[in-house]
């Protein structure tokens, strides 16, 4: 017999396949890496067999993917598009750049470090990452939901005042409705 603990396990099992099995991607071509997002999304390598497509906007997207160097400009863009998305969300970065600023590393007007402004689930190293690694890092984020890892939009409640103090530094003009979740 199926009690009450028992049936909300079962819910809760279903929600999280259905859930990393259906992940709608908001892809942010902010750098040359979103090249590759083509052929990973279409037949030679078919992201959709894993249940992920893309997605037109921000409300109806899970996941954020930052593909490449981030322009200070471009930056409050996507913090205003993160910020729209809906929980559960997750974010991937994509490419050297995201990580430590890769061949734009001393300019002027990239940010350098992409978890500095948003909270990123999984890094892609390379540049640019061929589709191979792209899908390698999806299923990473699979696993990660699996395992109720994937607590990135958590970690951006619990600190925003940190993440807004970063924000901020780069952004001087803000003029940004308050995060609302
Ligand atoms: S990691 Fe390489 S391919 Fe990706 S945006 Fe940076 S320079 Fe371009």
């Amino acid at each position: 017999m199926i009690n009450d603990k028992n049936s909300k396990k079962i819910v809760d099992i279903i929600q999280d396949f259905s859930r990393r099995h259906s992940l709608f991607v908001l892809a942010y071509g902010t750098g040359c890496g979103a090249i590759e997002i083509p052929p990973t999304m279409t037949s030679r390598y078919d992201a959709e067999r894993f249940g992920i497509r893309g997605m037109a906007t921000p409300r109806q997207a899970d996941l954020l993917l930052i593909t490449g160097y981030l322009a200070s400009k471009t930056l409050k863009r996507v913090i205003r598009a993160y910020e729209q998305m809906q929980d559960p969300k997750y974010v991937i970065g994509f490419g050297s750049c995201t990580i430590n600023g890769g061949m734009y590393w001393d300019s002027y007007n990239t940010i350098k470090i992409l978890s500095d402004y948003i909270p990123v689930d999984v890094y892609i190293n390379g540049c640019m990452p061929r589709p191979e690694a792209v899908i390698t890092g999806f299923i990473e984020l699979q696993n990660l939901i699996k395992e109720g890892k994937a607590n990135g939009a958590q970690k951006y409640k619990e600190n925003l005042e940190w993440y807004r103090e970063n924000q901020k530094k780069v952004i001087k003009d803000w003029k940004m409705p308050d995060y609302n979740w």
